[in-house]
C-alpha cells in the first residue's frame, strides 16, 4: 500500500532569473547547496574542453556534426550560438530526469525562458528576482573602485533593460534580504511540487483511501 512519503511526483525545471546584481547566483548556489531534490540543468556544448572541466558536471561536450543534428531532431529546449560555439539545453537527459522526479535549475535569462517555457509550459516555474531598490542595485553594481563611471552605467543602463521582462515571470521575489528571498523560493518551490498535477503517485493513493472497507 503505498504511503505519502512514498508518493511520486514529476519533477519542475525552476527557472530563476534576474538583472546582475540582484542576487540570482548567490540564491542558485543556496538552492544547490541545500535542497537535494533539485540540480543545475548541464547543457551541451561544441566548444573544447577546458582545464579542470569534467564531461556531464560541466557540459556534454559534443562535435558541431552531432549538435547540428540533435538540432535538426528538435532535440533542444532551445539553444545560441556564443562566442563562435554552439550551445543548448538537452531535451533527454532532462525529460528523463523530470520523469524520475528531479528538479532542474535553470540561471538563464528572458529571452532563454520564453524559448524553455514555449517549449514545454507544464514542467517550468518561472521566478525573477528584483533588487529592493534602484540605489542598492546601483551599489552592488559599482562593484571595484577602480571602474569608471562609464562601465557602471553601462551595467546599470543592462540592468534596467532585464528589469523590463519582470512580466514574463510567474512570480517575483523582491531580494532585500537573502535568507528571506531564499526563504520565498523555497516556499515557492514546496508549492509547486505539490501541484496536482506534479504528484503522479496521487492516483493509486486515492484509490486506496477510496476502497470500500473489507
Ligand atoms: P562558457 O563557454 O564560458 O562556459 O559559456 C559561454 C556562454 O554560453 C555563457 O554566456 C553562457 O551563459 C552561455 N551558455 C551556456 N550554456 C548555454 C545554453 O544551454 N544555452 C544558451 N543559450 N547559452 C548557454
Amino acid at each position: 500500500m503505498p504511503t505519502r512519503d512514498a508518493l511520486q511526483r514529476r519533477g519542475l525545471m525552476l527557472i530563476l532569473s534576474s538583472p546582475s546584481g540582484a542576487g540570482k547566483t548567490t540564491i542558485s548556489h543556496m538552492l544547490l547547496n541545500r535542497d537535494e531534490d533539485i540540480r543545475l540543468s548541464v547543457s551541451m556544448t561544441t566548444r573544447p574542453m577546458r582545464v579542470g572541466e569534467v564531461e556531464a558536471k560541466d557540459y556534454f561536450f559534443v562535435s558541431q556534426d552531432q549538435f547540428d543534428r540533435l538540432v535538426a531532431e528538435d532535440e533542444f529546449y532551445e539553444w545560441a550560438h556564443v562566442f563562435g560555439h554552439s550551445y543548448g539545453t538537452p531535451k533527454a537527459s532532462i525529460r528523463a530526469g523530470l520523469k524520475a522526479g528531479q528538479d532542474f535549475l535553470f540561471d538563464i535569462d528572458w529571452q532563454g525562458t520564453q524559448q524553455l517555457y514555449q517549449k514545454d509550459q507544464q514542467d517550468v516555474v518561472r521566478i525573477f528576482l528584483l533588487p529592493p531598490s534602484i540605489d542598492e542595485l546601483h551599489q552592488r553594481l559599482a562593484g571595484r573602485a577602480t571602474d569608471s563611471a562609464e562601465v557602471i552605467n553601462a551595467r546599470m543602463e543592462r540592468a534596467r533593460a532585464e528589469i523590463s521582462h519582470w512580466d514574463g515571470y510567474d512570480y517575483v521575489v523582491i531580494n532585500d534580504d537573502v535568507e528571506e528571498c531564499f526563504t520565498q523560493v523555497q516556499q515557492i518551490l514546496a508549492a509547486e511540487r505539490l501541484r496536482r498535477a506534479r504528484q503522479t503517485g496521487l492516483i493509486g493513493f486515492v484509490r486506496e483511501l477510496m476502497k470500500p472497507a473489507a
